[in-house]
């Protein structure tokens, strides 16, 4: 087992190793100290992890509740944030409890957000069950909800207390899942790590360990350097500018890592074309997400997509930040006018 310590607004550990769900309740005990847990979790990891998660608790005298939601994107609503917190106070939950995220983004950024404002804040842990939520959304302390207007609108910077990775749970992912978690793991490589993205050109599973320490290593450090996304932090949207258009655009039946691979792609031919980084280095991207069954272009209008990318929450007056990749582990964010975006969308698309 590997531990990663994190110093932002909160101290806590990241536990990532195999099999290490069975003692979550070991690991847990120092945080858990009013004696009662609520887990929530999504119906598709329920059936799957609840159980023992459940028994490890109980076998430590932690009596613990259950709050299973609906997998999918829609859980992440107004109603079912307003469902769980009503659900924490019939649970009796204090501030001297915890609330334990067990499942993939979604199920950890409801849970959060309901764990930062209930009572004001209580304690909460994550452990991701998907490649996706260990590498990026279980780490950082982002939580949120989707509102009519848009994804990620109401939520809050809140640390959790521990993050649990048990990489044994990634084999109960299909492959689609799976490598879509790939796109963001080939992110950290692209952003921050060379020897990382060399590495990745070799079969995954077999260092799967390594490679999440390392994402969440590159994680941690941007966080620690930025944890309210007001600087470096923004690095960590490589690709996704245009993924996020891309997502928009298919009323999300394009999943995450997909739209991200397409934008990572996409931004990287734009960044060749105008010399910011050479036209082989961006084909070495390119070649490195399709090695992993990721898309690299989309059929998208490019003025659709420019479109649908300046409507992003994070946009700034008639500029946007891009992050651009400069040479293998190493990226600029460039300050750019919106005109310059719908140009570079168009060359990524060549
Ligand atoms: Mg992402």
């Amino acid at each position: 087992m590997k531990i990663l310590k994190v110093k932002a607004s909160g101290e806590y550990d990241i536990l990532i190793g195999e099999g290490i769900l069975d003692g979550i309740a070991d690991a847990a005990t120092p945080v858990i100290r009013g004696g009662k847990a609520a887990v929530v979790t999504d119906s598709n990891v329920a059936p799957i992890y609840l159980e023992s998660v459940l028994d490890s608790l109980k076998r430590k005298g932690v009596e613990s509740f259950s709050h299973v939601i609906e997998a999918g994107e829609s859980s992440k609503d107004l109603k079912h944030l307003g469902a769980l917190l009503n659900a924490f106070a019939e649970d009796g939950l204090t501030r001297a409890d915890v609330v334990i995220a067990l499942g993939g983004g979604v199920t950890g950024d409801l849970a959060g957000f309901a764990a930062s404002c209930y009572l004001r804040g209580v304690r909460y842990i994550q452990i991701p069950t998907t490649l996706l939520a260990m590498v990026d959304s279980s780490v950082g302390g982002k939580t949120a909800i989707d509102l009519d207007y848009g994804k990620n609108l109401a939520g809050a910077f809140y640390q959790p207390s521990l993050v649990l990775c048990d990489h044994s749970t990634l084999s109960t992912l299909s492959d689609e899942v799976f490598t879509d978690g790939c796109a963001e793991v080939i992110k950290y490589g692209i952003i921050a790590d060379a020897e990382l993205f060399d590495r990745l050109k070799e079969p995954i599973k077999p260092q799967i360990e390594d490679v999440i320490y390392d994402c969440v290593r590159i994680k941690r450090d941007v966080v620690e350097e930025d944890e309210k996304d007001t600087g470096l932090r923004q690095i960590l949207n490589f690709g996704h500018t245009i993924g996020h258009a891309v997502e928009k655009l298919s009323s999300y039946t394009i999943s995450h890592g997909k739209a991200v691979a397409i934008g990572s792609a996409m931004i990287s031919r734009a960044a060749a074309k105008r010399g910011i980084c050479t036209p082989e280095y961006a084909e070495e991207i390119t070649e490195l997400l399709s090695s992993y069954g990721l898309p690299t272009f989309t059929s998208y209008d490019p003025g659709m997509l420019f479109r649908a990318a300046v409507a992003d929450k994070k946009r700034t007056g008639e500029y946007i930040n891009l992050i651009l990749p400069v040479e293998k582990g190493r990226c600029i964010i460039k300050r750019t006018p919106f005109s310059e975006l719908e140009a570079m969308i168009r060359e990524g698309m060549e």
